[in-house]
């Protein structure tokens, strides 16, 4: 898969890119990134980018000239996406990086200061996503959280493939808990079952618990999912825990 990402600050990029799993995917091929100025597509002696709105009001915005050539200068005649990267857009999650990893070429387009002109948006653009409720400096951030997290689902990327399968959001729930060596650690245990050898127990008691953590701290995941038997049953057997807890509410600090 190969990934343009159109931006003002080209050097923001190159430790996230370069390090751990995305610079392993990027060197044996699976993936590769070009990161490409947009002030190479200004055009005047002071290479501008920006201008201040019509209207009045503050802040500058990417001037729509300057805009559409980086456009146009990467995508050439192809039918790549283009994606601007915005707080206004669809807010991405773990279905649509799953999407997007179908593709095999993607355009990422960060957008900086107030705005970039909206005849971009509404011409140049296939679609805006964002990365939460809340506004960043730049749209260099969000691109990478979206480089990464595609990425990740790229078959080879990950060396065991199952690894992103139990992630959470990946089946609709959270995942769980995760214990290593030493199995005692200042009185505090493993749980037994982990140790146990026992594979469809350690598979029922990690099936259980990815439901404790979501009925706890993402209660919304479930009402989206369609639920298995053994996980109808299982809810069932925590719905009997909590009632013997007392516990009334869903919340894990109560
Ligand atoms: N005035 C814009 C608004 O309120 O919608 C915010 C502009 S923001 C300061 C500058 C750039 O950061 C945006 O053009 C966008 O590319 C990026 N950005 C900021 N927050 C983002 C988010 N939550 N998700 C994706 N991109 C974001």
């Amino acid at each position: 898969m190969h990934f343009d990402i159109l931006t003002l600050f080209p050097e923001m990029f190159a430790g996230p890119l370069t390090a751990s799993i995305l610079g392993k995917a990027q060197k044996s091929g699976l993936v590769s990134v070009d990161v490409w100025n947009i002030r190479d597509h200004a055009l005047d002696k002071h290479k501008i980018v920006d201008d201040t709105p019509y209207g009045g009001g503050a802040g500058m915005v990417l001037k729509v000239d300057v805009l559409v050539r980086a456009i146009e200068a990467v995508k050439g005649d192809s039918e790549t996406p283009v994606i601007y990267l915005s707080p206004q857009g669809q807010v991405f999650n773990q279905d649509m990086a799953a999407q997007l990893a179908k593709l095999p070429r993607l355009i990422l387009l960060s957008g900086h200061y107030e705005e970039i002109d909206e005849r971009v948006r509404q011409h140049w653009v296939d679609f805006e996503l964002s990365i939460g409720d809340y506004v960043l400096t730049g749209g260099e951030l969000p691109a990478m959280v979206v480089v990464d997290a595609v990425t990740r689902l790229l078959p080879g990327v990950l060396g065991d493939e199952s690894s992103f399968q139990q992630d959470s959001f990946q089946n609709g729930l959270l995942d769980h808990p995760h214990y290593t060596r030493p199995a005692t650690f200042r009185g505090m245990n493993v749980p037994e079952v982990l140790l146990s050898g026992h594979h469809d127990n350690i598979a029922r008691y990690r099936l259980k618990e990815a439901l404790r953590r979501t009925i706890m701290r993402r209660p919304d995941l479930l009402e989206k999912k369609d639920l298995s038997m053994e996980e109808r049953q299982l809810l069932d057997e925590l719905a009997a825990e909590f009632s013997a807890e007392g516990r009334v509410n869903t919340n894990e600090s109560d």
